[in-house]
């Protein structure tokens, strides 16, 4: 058999007067109306959490208490790896075409029924506008579920060559051991990808989302349940990964899939090493983590696409995509005849607000820590010499944890404001000297420990093919003329290597491999 060709899902605009839009209103206020509770699941079945209670609010809103979910305690973790073990006999062997099946009728039941619920609950759980959401919770969380089964096929089909009276195969087992997923706060997508990847490949898998996502996550896994997956195969504990030990230090941990900050990943890596004599096998380590994103530009290009670009690529769901725009590099011409204007005007026409007025461009960051980050980095720059904040620099939390959309110009190339991942709306400006372009492609380069993603602008292709060269490692998402977010599944594989993560592109072949453990077999005849 062939598993059916994937398509990238078609983006619902939810313009003004569209059916599309009146359903998600209705749900929006559906969701906003009911408290859930928002239990984990251990072997399909919902069980409240006995630990501590944490409240989900909505981060625009944030009095108004979505869900109230609880702290998995480490019993309830062991119960989770057991789970997962527990399933893996028949899960492993499961054929692929019934495995791939139930993904196909996960992303159909998202494409469908589900759409409303996902985007509703990651635009009031997250903070997310519709155009934002749709572009995750439905059309990338479609996409990786659609394409992966379409690569895992690829994989599956890659045989060694055989001759006469012998048979090589390879029998692309899964890992010797369940995985770990952990998944961040900021796209509702990672959180589908990241437990049903490996569990594609024909492994069991203990998941842990985000407590500030757990709305959106709470629904993902009535998906997978409504779709068929049989119960072990994904269990989804609740609370702060604190409690993880018990999945980490297990002797049966087979692999961690992780997206989050670089600090959490090289905790988990150190836990892992500590521990590596305690295993049974190496456990495969995959993980996504942060970014100080990038754009070059060059006195050559296009002054109005770059713009633009540098709004949508720093201010879209409040900077909060690890590809989100950071750090900008601009040549004094472009900047002083017009740039500088046209992106402080633009920056200033668009507003956060409650997600639920269409209006909005953006809405609030995340929680009351991201808040806080932002609020010490604006008392930081007061007083600092070498910055100055030409739009933005303000923050509001009486309603929602609002911080405005901020552009900082700054003398100095190796301030913070180039280094340091602040993950919000927050776009520093370096100004060069016309002359000095090559000298400043250079600095972007190594500046930062990250090489998430990064672009250039320019319209002379010397200098295009002189700046990749020299930004090669800088970006594992690299764009000419283009914002370095929207990656598209199937299309841009994504992720990027330093302290942004393992480089196992998440949504292609190169990710669904870690995931497998093939066996060689020779059969003489
Ligand atoms: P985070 O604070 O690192 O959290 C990520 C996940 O790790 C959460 O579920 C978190 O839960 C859990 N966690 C934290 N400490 C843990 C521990 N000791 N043991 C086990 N789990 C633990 O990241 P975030 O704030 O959610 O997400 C933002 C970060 O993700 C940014 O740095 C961004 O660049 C990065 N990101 C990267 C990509 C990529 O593709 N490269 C994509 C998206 C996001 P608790 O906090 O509840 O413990």
């Amino acid at each position: 058999f062939t598993v059916p060709t994937p398509e990238n899902e078609p983006v619902n605009s939810y313009a003004p007067g569209t059916p599309e839009r009146e359903s998600l209103q209705k749900k929006l206020a559906e969701l906003a109306g009911t408290q859930l509770e928002l239990d984990l699941n251990l072997s399909g079945e919902w069980r409240r959490g006995t630990g501590a209670e944490i409240k989900v609010v909505q981060p625009h809103n944030r009095a108004h208490v979505l869900g109230v979910t609880r702290e998995a305690t480490r019993g309830e973790w062991s119960e989770a790896v057991a789970a997962a073990k527990a399933a893996r006999h028949d899960w492993i062997r499961t054929d692929f075409a019934d495995r791939a099946a139930i993904f196909l009728r996960a992303a159909e039941l998202i494409a469908g029924p589900y759409r409303d619920v996902l985007n509703g609950a990651t635009m009031l759980g997250q903070s997310k506008t519709a155009t934002q959401a749709e572009i995750d919770a439905a059309c990338e969380l479609i996409d990786f579920l659609r394409f992966n089964v379409s690569f895992a096929e690829g994989i599956y089909r890659q045989q060694p060559n055989s001759s006469k009276g012998l048979w090589n195969r390879t029998d692309h087992r899964p890992l010797d051991g369940f995985v770990l997923a952990i998944t961040p706060f900021n796209f509702t997508a990672i959180a589908g990808n990241l437990p049903t990847a490996p569990a594609l490949m024909g492994n069991t898998v203990v998941w842990k989302p985000s407590p500030t996502q757990q709305f959106a996550a709470h629904f993902i896994m009535k998906v997978l349940l409504e779709a068929g997956l049989p119960h072990g195969v994904i269990n989804m504990v609740t609370g702060v990964g604190e409690h993880s030990e018990a999945a980490l230090l297990d002797p049966d941990l087979g692999g961690i899939h992780f997206t989050g900050s670089t600090r959490t990943f090289q905790h988990l890596w150190q836990t892992v090493g500590q521990n590596i004599a305690g295993y049974r096998t190496y456990p495969r380590l995959v993980g996504e983590t942060g970014g100080k994103d990038f754009i070059v530009a060059h006195p050559s290009a296009d002054l109005q696409s770059l713009a633009v670009a540098m709004v949508r690529g720093a201010y879209e769901y409040q900077g909060q995509k690890c590809s989100a725009l950071s750090r900008s590099y601009v040549p004094a011409s472009l900047w002083k005849n017009g740039l500088r204007d046209a992106v402080v005007g633009m920056t200033e026409d668009i507003g956060y607000g409650d997600v639920t007025d269409f209006s909005h461009f953006g809405g609030a960051v995340i929680d009351g820590r991201a808040f806080a980050k932002h609020t010490a980095l604006f008392e930081r720059l007061q007083g600092d010499a070498k910055a100055t904040v030409l739009t933005g620099g303000t923050a509001d939390d009486s309603q929602g944890f609002f911080v405005q959309p901020t552009l900082i110009e700054s003398t100095d190339p190796t301030h913070e404001l180039f280094t340091d991942e602040y993950f919000g709306p927050i776009n520093g400006v370096y100004v060069y000297d016309d002359n000095d372009f090559d000298a400043v492609v250079r600095q972007a380069a190594d500046i930062a420990p990250y090489a998430l993603t990064g672009a250039v602008f320019a319209t002379d292709r010397a200098a295009i093919a002189r700046a990749s060269e020299e930004l090669r490692y800088a970006a594992g998402n690299y764009y000419i003329n283009d914002k370095p977010t929207g990656a598209v599944v199937g299309q841009q594989p994504f992720g990027g290597s330093r302290g942004s993560g393992t480089n196992d592109k998440a949504g292609s072949w190169q990710n669904l491999v870690r995931w497998v453990s093939p066996r060689s077999i020779k059969e003489n005849f």
